[in-house]
């Protein structure tokens, strides 16, 4: 069956898709939380941006990035077809992540943004240390 729609609009709907979070990178998220230990967590709470995470008592918001949406420098590779119009898709979406930011901030938030490539298992470590300094936590030694 041919695609219904026109690549502008399927990537349309694939953003609104994202726009409700990856499941995927929440969910390791989420493991590494718990096999960590760090607790006070909510997801999807009503904020500017809809942080994937809070930690309200450290106001802190954490995000992850996809490496392809987010525009992550060692792995965003632009599809072959459309070039222009994906460098112009992805840089509005990494505009919008850096005014979310910046909204956040101004209202007193802290923000952690973690690109989806972190979430590997050999980076544990380093992404655990990165999540205890942002909660103001003393230093994991592992
Ligand atoms: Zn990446």
């Amino acid at each position: 069956m041919p695609d219904v729609f026109t690549p502008a609009q399927r990537s349309d709907l694939m953003s609104r898709i994202r726009s409700h979070g990856n499941r995927d990178t929440e969910l390791a998220l989420i493991r590494v939380f718990r096999a960590h230990r760090l607790t006070g967590w909510r997801r999807r709470q009503p904020l500017f941006g809809k942080p994937d995470f809070i930690f309200r008592a450290a106001r802190l918001a954490v995000f992850v990035d996809g490496c392809f949406w987010h525009g992550c420098p060692q792995h965003c590779r632009m599809p072959q077809g459309n070039r222009a119009f994906w460098r112009q898709k992805i840089g509005r979406n990494r505009e919008r992540d850096r005014l979310v930011s910046r909204t956040l901030r101004r209202q007193g938030w802290r923000v952690l943004r973690i690109w989806e490539h972190a979430l590997a298992r050999k980076r544990e470590k380093s992404l655990v240390n990165r999540l205890h300094r942002a909660l103001r936590l003393p230093e994991k030694i592992f």
